[in-house]
């Protein structure tokens, strides 16, 4: 009977939630179509009134929950569905791991098509108030200086000083800085006029040295009566080490300027992570869940040598600080890091200075593409690679670079499991097999999650280990290309409602300097007419792009 109805916008259906997308979105099936309901459980039986309806698919928004799956909790915290950065906070921990995990297998499985069974997740060792950095807009509420977070999709702030991802300590010092910024006059900044001077709080803390580093994001050089404030601020929170003011001008989204200026302390926080000592400045990269970092380094330790001595040189790809590199380098004979970031190179050099570690370490500050290129092709064979890219995943320069390393063993590290399963998917098509696959949870309550790969070479003609990949189905390339659009268009859809073409998108990552093929990246020639992108479609495609971190 259900087949015989069009559904229609508005229209309120019964659904059961059977599955969760990727993107952390319940779904069900009614009428032959995929129904996303955002916020629902697997096992929920809800009311669903359906908020856009596609042709193979429709959005819907939880009207009631009829009967809550045995997996729902009631989330514990008050701006939940309006701040949209906890995507997992209605379901139980246990459930979140078992969709995390789930994740990362049909990841590997439909878009990797590699034939590895994904094994068990590791847990965060804390769920809740894991962040080590902690970044707060700040906004006028009644009057009062508040610190917040955007609405989802939206520049919006919505005050909330105790985000329960955050430990205790660093809210309890947001509110008092907001107490004191409000108490010696300093005016809040307005997105809309560009005027006012503090924009944003920002604090790092030392998960095992407990240093604290506050750093307020302003709209200029200096706070009125600034000395002042800082010696009130640090005499209420002697854990306080150190205070900077990060100069921000321009009138931009991104958070941080490049200036920082010291009020107080070295401007640096220290902490250890796996034993490798860091220093970190307001702009370092650093790994947000330190003691659920620890046990993924441990996991990449693991299957970069099973934690035994070798005799071998290890190539630490995209290695920010050097942190996962530094962390096994006992184990190694030489350790080479690369990356792009000076600052992080700067650090990663002194990490090693700090343990002694200078003379068999060498830091490389290039392109990992580049710089894998020349090492490689200056005849370098490290016997383990590791690597850690951003998630837009590894490019095919540095993964060809690596294939003619001709490395045993290969751990590749993301925070992507779609971008990691295709990049697994490239070196299985070039020697390597997938052997193990653990996930991570370093982001709990979010739909993000860590995913290590070990591959791990094949050895020549007498493949020694079975991998059943289909060739055919492997064109990698197209695959990811139409996956990428595919994601990027539901994407669009589902957070403003507007349809957009591969055109359009071709369009925007080619502003945005992402190489593009070439039919959707040039007209055919010269004199041919291309619709341009509207400017309210091109924003939401820069939106997509910054969700999937190509940006
Ligand atoms: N392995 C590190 C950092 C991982 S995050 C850790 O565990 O802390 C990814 C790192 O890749 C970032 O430090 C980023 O600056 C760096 N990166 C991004 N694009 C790069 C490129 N093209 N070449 C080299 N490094 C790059």
């Amino acid at each position: 009977m259900q087949d015989s109805v069009e559904l229609q916008k508005n229209q309120s259906i019964p659904l059961t939630v059977t599955g969760l997308s990727s993107d952390g979105n319940g779904v069900g099936h009614y009428n032959g179509l995929a129904i996303f309901v955002a916020g629902s459980v697997v096992g929920d039986s809800l009311q669903v009134r359906l908020a856009k309806v596609c042709k193979n698919y429709a959005y819907g928004i939880i009207e009631k929950i009829v009967t809550p799956s045995p997996d729902r909790t009631v989330p514990d915290c008050p701006v939940y569905r309006s701040c949209g950065g906890c995507d997992f906070r209605m379901m139980s921990y246990p459930a979140e791991l078992r969709a995390k995990k789930e994740f990362v297998q049909n990841a590997m499985t439909r878009l990797g098509r590699l034939d590895v069974q994904v094994e068990n997740i590791l847990p965060s060792p804390q769920e809740n108030g894991y962040r080590n950095k902690v970044q707060y807009p700040l906004t006028l509420s009644n009057g009062h200086i508040t610190a917040g977070f955007y609405a989802a999709r939206s520049h919006r702030v919505i005050p909330c000083e105790g985000c329960r991802l955050q430990p205790e300590q660093l809210n309890a010092i947001v509110t008092d800085v907001c107490a004191l910024l409000e108490k010696h006059g300093v005016s809040v900044y307005d997105e809309a006029t560009g005027k006012g001077l503090a924009r944003h709080i920002y604090l790092r803390r030392g998960a095992h040295s407990g240093q604290i580093m506050v750093c307020l994001v302003c709209n200029g050089n200096r706070l009125p009566r600034q000395q002042q404030l800082v010696q009130e601020l640090v005499l209420a929170h002697p854990e306080i080490t150190t205070v900077v003011l990060n100069v921000n001008t321009r009138q931009t989204n991104v958070i941080m300027g490049e200036q920082n200026i010291t009020l107080y302390g070295d401007g640096t926080v220290c902490d250890t992570l796996c034993n490798v000592p860091v220093r970190l400045n307001p702009l370092s990269f650093y790994q947000v869940n330190t003691p659920a970092a620890e046990q993924l380094y441990g996991v990449a330790q693991q299957f970069a040598c099973r934690g035994e001595a070798t005799d071998d040189t290890l190539l630490d790809l995209y290695c920010g600080a050097g942190t996962i590199g530094l962390s096994m380098a006992h184990l190694f004979k030489r350790v080479i890091g690369v990356e792009i970031i000076p600052q992080a190179i700067e650090n990663a050099r002194e990490n090693a200075a700090a343990m002694g570690l200078s003379d068999k370490t060498r830091f490389i500050c290039a392109d990992a593409g580049t710089a894998a290129t020349q090492l490689a092709s200056e005849g370098l064979t490290p016997q383990v690679i590791v690597l850690d890219p951003p998630r837009k995943g590894c490019d095919d320069a540095t993964l060809a670079a690596v294939v003619t390393m001709n490395p045993r063993r290969i751990v590749l590290v993301s925070c992507n499991p779609a971008t990691a399963a295709r990049d697994a998917a490239w070196l299985c098509q070039n020697g390597y097999a997938v052997l193990r696959v653990t996930p991570v949870d370093l982001f709990p309550r979010t739909k993000h999650v860590e995913t290590v790969c070990l591959l791990s070479k094949l050895s020549g003609a007498k493949n020694t280990i079975d991998v059943k990949v289909d060739m055919d189905e492997l064109d990698v390339t197209s695959a990811e290309t139409k996956a990428t659009y595919e994601e990027i268009k539901a994407y669009v859809l589902e957070q403003t409602g507007l349809q957009v073409s591969n055109l359009y998108i071709a369009q925007v990552k080619r502003e945005c300097g992402i190489i593009e093929r070439e039919n959707y990246n040039n007209p055919k020639s010269e004199e041919s007419r291309q619709p341009q992108c509207p400017e309210e479609k091109r924003k939401a495609i820069m939106e997509a792009l910054k969700h999937f971190g190509m940006v």
